[in-house]
């Protein structure tokens, strides 16, 4: 038994080492990649159904990984929200919003709002707040451009703070949103509690609308208690035409998806707004 504990031993502490240094690598990897601005956003429209006009842009960073080239954020994000770099990253990703933002009025563009993700631990930042005004004064952009994106279970994690810290942003004129909703253990009951301005229905329920009863009945029923809460709705992962005429007859606001388009670097997605057949 001796002998075996031992090797059990040996066993963890070998998978332990090469997964921590794994991970101190990366983490070493990730701290340099914001220095060496090798992080970028791409955009993905949300489109009205009321007038086919891109109504906003949510940005989904990406890492341009010097030696395994573009990297998606499930490949790096939870590890920058263990250590903390999400932080920092998230600081980033905001002025570069604030630019681009810039950037598209140069150009003659100029979109109700930009989107941006929120992880939990960005939420709770102790000074989100300041941080984040502080940043949009710098580029004298108004926070009733940016949508902050939390997901449905960040915001449950202690409801009594995350209302606290979502009203001192909707004081300030940020707008907010649930996203990935349904896929929490939240009521619709509980978000009454919080200034939410929309909600964003998962793709995972999205995904097997019309032919998927039990699908189709949940979004069905989000859509319409959604909007008996005044909240406008963002149908995420919409992909082709038979889940957008199914969303169209629930009059769902907003739409998200490959049907309209991948998240795109800003200059393609620039095409994409200036594009006259759209
Ligand atoms: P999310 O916020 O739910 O973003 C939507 C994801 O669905 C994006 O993946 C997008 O590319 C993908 N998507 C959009 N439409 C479709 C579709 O029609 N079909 C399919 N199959 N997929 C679609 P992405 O860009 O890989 O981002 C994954 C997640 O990473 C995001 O999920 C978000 O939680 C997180 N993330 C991205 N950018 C940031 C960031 O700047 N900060 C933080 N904290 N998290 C971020
Ligand atoms: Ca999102
Ligand atoms: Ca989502
Ligand atoms: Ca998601």
């Amino acid at each position: 038994a001796k002998q075996r504990g031992r090797n059990l031993y040996q066993f963890y502490t070998q998978d332990l080492n090469s997964r921590t240094y794994r991970h101190l690598v990366m983490e070493n990897q990730l701290v340099k990649a914001l220095a060496k601005d090798e992080f970028d956003l791409h955009y993905q429209p949300q489109i009205s159904l009321r007038n086919g006009q891109v109504e906003a842009l949510e940005a989904l960073v990406r890492w341009h990984h010097p030696e395994k080239g573009l990297q998606n954020p499930a490949h790096f994000i939870p590890l920058a929200e263990d250590t903390g770099i999400i932080e920092g990253l998230g600081q980033w990703v905001l002025r570069r919003v604030c630019q681009d933002i810039l950037r598209l009025r140069q150009a003659g563009i100029e979109l109700p709002r930009m989107a941006i993700n929120l992880s939990a631990r960005q939420f709770r930042q102790v000074d989100l707040v300041e941080r984040y005004t502080h940043i949009l004064s710098e580029y004298g952009i108004s926070p009733s451009h940016i949508e902050l994106e939390l997901t449905e279970s960040t915001i449950m994690q202690d409801i009594k703070v995350a209302v606290d810290i979502f009203e001192q942003l909707h004081q300030l004129g940020f707008r907010l949103a649930v996203d990935d909703f349904g896929t929490g253990y939240s009521s619709l009951n509980n978000l009454k509690h919080f200034p939410i301005h929309s909600l964003k229905i998962d793709r995972s329920f999205v995904s097997d609308t019309p032919h998927d009863r039990d699908d189709t009945a949940i979004v069905t029923a989000i859509v319409a208690m959604a909007k008996s809460l005044g909240l406008e709705v963002v149908a995420e992962g919409v992909e082709n035409e038979d889940q957008l005429n199914f969303l169209k007859k629930l009059d769902c606001e907003l739409i998200q998806g490959y049907y309209y388009s991948k998240p795109l670097p800003f200059d393609e997605v620039c095409q994409y707004l200036m594009a006259p057949d759209r």
